[in-house]
């Protein structure tokens, strides 16, 4: 599958890590939101869909990022509408991210849909594939369901080209008509996994996915944010496994205050962080004093 006939609206290309945090104008804060679709992890009995996110440009859905399960749902409370979608982003694979994308692709066919829309995720490893292998399993290409949106069938309105980030050092980028997608790798234990910063109107929001963030990678992207969505799957006092996938409050709080975020919002909250809320924001206010948030499904926010 291939992107480039996307072209000429799409233009593609990796820059210097000096340049990679800057947002041209200030924030016209008028024309942008963030909805949360899923604020929960993987857990069966948290009362949360698992993790998704909408970005609203000027009353209008444009952006989803990560498409856990549930939020096909909220998706529709939001009255969001797939036919205004311009990319879907994932920022990794597991399936508390992405198990909802095959509901989204089926109940697009009666939305009227009409034009492609491009996918974005993490490169593969031993453990998970890249995102396009990853899409061709899901949508069962080799099969007559829903494979008409990879290949060139004409009973598919529109197809669903992927790209494959995989972004060590340099930050990707991708300028869409309305919006710029930013990209980069950060740790999630040995799991291939992208964060991102979606930038329109001059406003920018970064999603952390999950990270241990171990290096300095989501600090770098999310340099001078107007919003930081930071997942608070673990408490201070984890360790072993959880702590090698994912960061601690204190680690969120140091990342918002280094790169200047204006404004925090904590999901992927999950039963050993909920009800933790006053430990998790003491260890973020030791670095970090800005707005802080707890999101819930169908949070939306301004910014
Ligand atoms: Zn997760």
């Amino acid at each position: 599958m291939t992107t480039h006939r996307l072209l000429p609206l799409l233009a593609a290309c990796v820059f210097s890590a000096a340049a990679q945090a800057a947002t041209p104008d200030s924030c016209d804060a008028e024309r942008v939101q963030l909805q949360v679709l899923g604020s929960g992890g993987p857990e069966l009995n948290d009362q949360r869909a698992s993790t998704s996110y909408l970005i609203w440009l000027d009353g209008k859905a444009r952006v989803m990022v990560d498409v856990g399960g549930g939020s096909s749902l909220n998706f529709e409370k939001s009255g969001a509408r797939f036919a205004d979608l311009d990319a879907v982003l994932f920022t990794h694979l597991h399936v508390d991210h992405s198990a909802d994308w095959p509901v989204f692709v089926k109940g697009g066919f009666f939305t009227g849909r009409d034009r492609d829309l491009p996918v974005y995720g993490p490169y593969g490893n031993h453990l998970l594939p890249a995102v396009d292998k990853f899409q061709e399993a899901l949508l069962g290409l080799g099969w007559s369901y829903l494979s008409n949106y990879l290949v060139n069938d004409e009973r598919a309105a529109y197809k669903l080209p992927a790209t494959v980030v995989n972004a060590e050092d340099t930050v990707w980028f991708q300028s869409l008509e309305r919006v710029t997608l930013k990209g980069l790798n950060v740790n999630h234990g040995p799991l291939p996994a992208v964060a991102w910063r979606v930038e329109a109107a001059g406003c920018s929001i970064v999603f952390s996915g999950d990270t241990s963030a171990t290096s300095d990678n989501l600090t770098r992207l999310a340099t001078s944010a107007d919003l930081l969505v930071a997942h608070n799957a673990i408490p201070e006092a984890a360790t072993g496994v959880a702590r090698r996938l994912h960061m601690p409050p204190s680690r969120i709080g140091e990342i918002a205050a280094q790169a200047g975020v204006k404004k925090l919002v904590l999901s992927h909250r999950m039963l050993r962080t909920l009800e933790r809320e006053s430990d998790t924001l003491r260890e973020i206010r030791k670095n970090y004093q800005g707005p802080v948030d707890f999101a819930d499904d169908l949070s939306k926010y301004a910014l």
